[in-house]
C-alpha cells in the first residue's frame, strides 16, 4: 500500500522571507526608536506580541502614503521566488507564517508577483493615520503569540487526513513555538539561539537557495532541474 505524505512548508516572514525585520523597521521608523524600550521584555517573554504591536501601533502617527513608501526599499530574499516555484513543482505546500501584520506581508509578496502565496498572520491597515492592529487567529493554549505558529502547523496537520510532514524556516523568537512544534527546522540568528539552547535539532541556513539545497538533498523534492532553471546556483 502507497501512503502519501503531505509535505508543509510554513515560513516566516521578517527577517526570512524578507532580509530584513519589516514589522521592526516599520514601528521604529515611524516611532523614532521609541518602540525599542519594548524589545527587552518582548524578548524576555514578559511582554506578550499581543501587548507589544498594540504598543507599537499607539506611537505611530503618519498617513498611508508614508507608510508604504518606506515600505519600499525592503527586498526578499534572492533565493526565494524560485524556491516557491520549486515547492509548486513538487506539490509542496508553501505558507508564511508571521506574527507580524498581513499589510506589509501582502503588500512585499504581490510587489514581486508572490501575491498568490496564503498568508497568515496578525491583521493591520492604516485608517486616519494610525496602524489599527486586530488578531484574527485564535490560541488555544499559548499566551506568548499573537497568532501561535506552534498552532497554525498543529491545525494544519489536524486538517490534513493524510501523513504531514512539516518543515519550518525561520530566523527569531517569535518562531519558537514552531521549532517545538514542526518536523524539520531551518534557523538561523536568534532561532539558532533557540533552538541550540532547547536542544532541538536544525539546519542552518542563510538564504533559500540553502534550503533549496538542503530539501532536495532530504529528497523532499526529486529535482532540482526546476530551480536551476529559474536561475538558482545549486
Ligand atoms: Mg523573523
Ligand atoms: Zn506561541
Amino acid at each position: 500500500m502507497m501512503t502519501t505524505v503531505q509535505t508543509a512548508i510554513f515560513c516566516d516572514f521578517d527577517g526570512t522571507v524578507a532580509r530584513r525585520d519589516v514589522g521592526y523597521s516599520l514601528f521604529h521608523h515611524f516611532s523614532s526608536g521609541r518602540n525599542d524600550e519594548l524589545i527587552p521584555d518582548w524578548k524576555a517573554g514578559r511582554l506578550s506580541t499581543r501587548n507589544c504591536l498594540l504598543q507599537e501601533a499607539a506611537m505611530v502617527n503618519t498617513t498611508e502614503e508614508e507608510i508604504y513608501c518606506f515600505l519600499d526599499q525592503f527586498e526578499l530574499d534572492k533565493g526565494f521566488p524560485s524556491f516557491v516555484n520549486l515547492c509548486q513543482a513538487h506539490n509542496i505546500d508553501l505558507l508564511i507564517v508571521s506574527d507580524g501584520l498581513d499589510f506589509y506581508i501582502k503588500y512585499l509578496l504581490r510587489r514581486n508577483n508572490l501575491g498568490h502565496l496564503h498568508v497568515i498572520a496578525n491583521s493591520g491597515r492604516v485608517e486616519n493615520d494610525r496602524v489599527i492592529i486586530e488578531f484574527p487567529y485564535r490560541n488555544r493554549t499559548c499566551r506568548k503569540c499573537g497568532s501561535c505558529k506552534g498552532e497554525r502547523i498543529r491545525e494544519y496537520r489536524n486538517n490534513h487526513p493524510q501523513e504531514v510532514r512539516s518543515i519550518f524556516i525561520g530566523d527569531g523568537y517569535s518562531d519558537a513555538c514552531a521549532a517545538d512544534e514542526a518536523d524539520v527546522i531551518f534557523a538561523k540568528k536568534d532561532l539558532e539561539k533557540y533552538c541550540t539552547v532547547h536542544d532541538i535539532d536544525f539546519y542552518r541556513y542563510n538564504d533559500f537557495y540553502d534550503v533549496a539545497r538542503q530539501i532536495v538533498e532530504l529528497g523532499y523534492v526529486i529535482s532540482d532541474k526546476l530551480a536551476r532553471s529559474n536561475g538558482a546556483d545549486l
